[in-house]
């Protein structure tokens, strides 16, 4: 019989080394990162083994197939539905006990399975010595040992498949689920037996760095020197490539003008196209690519050294107190790189009531699309326009205490909302805080840049074309002596004027909502009056418009506050809409942050 398109399922617990068991069998470049809850949903691939294809799919990481999550539920279904010819778990074989738990649960539900066990790199230098045998023998499953991240057992483990799917285990009867009791003491019992540890009495270097990033109060000073140490770098590092890359991509602009009026384009069209939709494509790729660029290469860097889950440790008592989850200081730290992502991560959160807790914060978090409007308004009004080196560090500085007073406000409406719409205590769950392991710099670039800054940036591109167009008609079309922009900002200037903001900085937030980006451009075309998006040359002049329009420190501060607290971008509110399937929560997400910000702006220009 030919074993052409045999399913085969990958499980296991989370963070053991599935998805790169994955890509080291297929070659696809899945997700990986040293943090347990990437791999939410199942991931197709296939591999060929002596001219015979397999399908692979990939699980997400479980810990039992009681179903209470979201992920436990679309594991258990597929291992259940009988989909899978051969099913492989992937163990940590230096935490073989833990795992032994799916293991022994699986081999309940299939009749064919093999037990793969990755890691053994780190079991060796840990001196655990696994008798595979013994294992095998116990278990009545073949046992295969890999080091996935260094291809190192990946032959053997297709040889596994292809033997057992030719193997009559395929036939055998279902084995009878065990107690929960029952299956701690076999797994006690099997480790017992086949796995020896040689003691050297040493700390291991994970042990010994978590007694300063997990103490109380170094924790959460190295937690903010982080943050700082990757704004000041997103910052600094981002200033030139963003000139460049600006001026480069306008600088096209009158070409594609030449062109469009060489094809007979009519001038509105030809205008509409190029000072419209090109104009702001161009500034947001010029203002969102550099600093994204950097951003999320520190920030994935921070994923696979196993940094992440200490600060979800770090922030759990918080969380606690506000009866949320601590899983939602990783949700936080998507959000900074993309609200959207962020949001979308909320299905590491089991419980329904603390997921939609945080998928209804997470936009209190700054997005990298709003730091441009940010940064720039820090450097002008809150500490120096030099430029530089110096201008970068303070501006990191003080852009971290609006992030650090954002956090602070996530934890008041958690609270809030704990206390009110969704009531209740915070659950338990297990946080696994895994060994600190060598970022993979490859794999960091490849997935830093392909699947979050690309993916992030052509979302960007794709809403800020059609944005600039209209834009374009606001500010070109005419009704009653002035422009539609124009009738606009006056009808909410009144409103405005009571946040400490104008007509054009609120009508600025409004039409930006495809893309935070062009809050700023937009501002600027108000005051100038022109009919599209444009730059001023230099942060001096800026300013000086900015005053001459009646900016003051006050105005600085009601639009930081007021671009921390608003509502989330389209994207994000779709993305909401399609996690929590409902109108509701998706409306009440927008509303809550914007009835935050416009609380703050208030009382605070009530105040001064
Ligand atoms: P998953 O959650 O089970 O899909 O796990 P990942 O494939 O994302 O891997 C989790 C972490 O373990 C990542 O940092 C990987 O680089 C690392 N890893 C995976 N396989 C090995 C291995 O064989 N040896 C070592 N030392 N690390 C590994």
């Amino acid at each position: 019989m030919s074993a052409k398109n045999k399913t085969v399922a990958l499980c296991g617990n989370p963070n053991v080394g599935k998805s790169t068991v994955f890509n080291a069998l297929t070659g696809l470049k899945q997700h990986t990162g040293n943090w347990a809850g990437k791999t939410v949903e199942l991931s197709f691939g296939n591999f060929t083994h002596e001219g015979v294809e397999y399908e692979l799919v990939d699980l997400p990481g479980i810990y039992s197939y009681s179903a209470r999550s979201h992920e436990q539920e679309i594991a258990r279904d597929f291992i259940t539905s009988g989909e899978a010819d051969c099913v492989v778990v992937v163990c940590d074989a230096t935490a073989l006990e833990r795992n032994l738990h799916i293991v022994l649960r699986t081999l309940e539900i299939c009749g064919n399975v093999i037990v793969a066990l990755n890691m053994i790199d780190e079991a060796e230098k840990k001196n655990i010595n696994i008798d595979i045998k013994c294992l095998e023998r116990m278990l009545d499953a073949p046992v295969t040992l890999m080091s996935a991240r260094d291809n190192r057992g990946i032959s053997e483990l297709k040889c596994a498949i292809k033997e057992s799917l030719s193997d009559r285990r395929q036939v055998r009867t279902k084995n009878e689920s065990l107690s929960i009791s029952r299956v701690y003491d076999r797994a006690r019992e099997i480790c017992k037996s086949c796995i020896t540890k040689a003691e050297n009495g040493k700390k291991e270097h994970s042990e010994r760095a978590d007694i300063l990033l997990t103490n109380k109060y170094s924790g959460v000073l190295v937690m903010l020197l982080g943050l700082g140490a990757i704004l000041f770098l997103t910052i600094f590092g981002a200033n030139y490539p963003s000139q460049i890359l600006s001026s480069l991509l306008l600088g096209l602009e009158k070409h594609i003008a030449s062109f469009l009026v060489l094809l007979h384009f009519p001038r509105w069209l030809t205008d509409m196209l190029t000072q419209g939709g090109y104009r702001v494509l161009a500034y947001v790729v010029s203002v969102m690519l550099p600093p994204m660029a950097i951003f999320f290469p520190l920030f994935t860097i921070l994923e696979d050294l196993g940094y992440l889950p200490r600060v979800a440790f770090n922030l759990d008592g918080c969380f606690r107190c506000c009866s949320s989850c601590g899983k939602q200081a990783l949700t936080m730290c998507m959000g900074l790189g993309c609200n959207a992502v962020g949001v979308t991560g909320c299905r590491i959160i089991d419980s329904k009531r603390e997921r939609l807790i945080a998928i209804l914060t997470n936009s209190l978090i700054p997005c990298n699309g709003r730091f441009p409007t940010l940064i720039t308004v820090i450097t002008m009004f809150l500490t120096v326009s030099a430029g530089g080196f110096v201008s970068s560090l303070l501006s990191a500085g003080v852009l971290m205490l609006f992030i650090v007073l954002a956090v602070l406000m996530t934890f008041l409406l958690s609270k809030l909302l704990s206390k009110t719409v969704l009531k209740g205590t915070a659950s338990s769950f297990t946080l696994e805080l895994p060994p600190y392991r060598r970022p993979q710099f490859k794999k960091i670039i490849v997935r830093s840049v392909i699947d979050r800054t690309l993916k992030v940036l052509s979302r960007a591109v794709c809403v800020s074309f059609p944005a600039g167009m209209f834009l374009w008609i606001m500010g070109n079309v005419e009704a009653f002596g002035s422009t539609l922009f124009a009738h606009a900002t006056r009808f909410l200037n009144p409103f405005a004027q009571l946040l400490g903001l104008d007509g054009v900085i609120l009508l600025a937030f409004i039409l930006a909502l495809p893309a935070n980006e062009i809050v700023m451009p937009i501002i600027i075309m108000g005051y100038l009056s022109v009919g599209s998006i444009s730059e001023v040359p230099d942060i001096l002049m800026l300013k000086e418009l900015l005053l001459q329009n009646g900016w003051n420190i006050l105005t600085a501060i009601s639009i930081i506050l007021f671009s921390l607290f608003h509502w989330p971008c389209s994207t994000t509110l779709l993305t909401i809409k399609k996690e929590t399937g409902s109108v509701w929560w998706t409306a009440l997400s927008a509303i809550l942050p914007t009835l935050l910000g416009v609380t703050l702006c208030l009382v605070l220009n009530s105040i001064f």
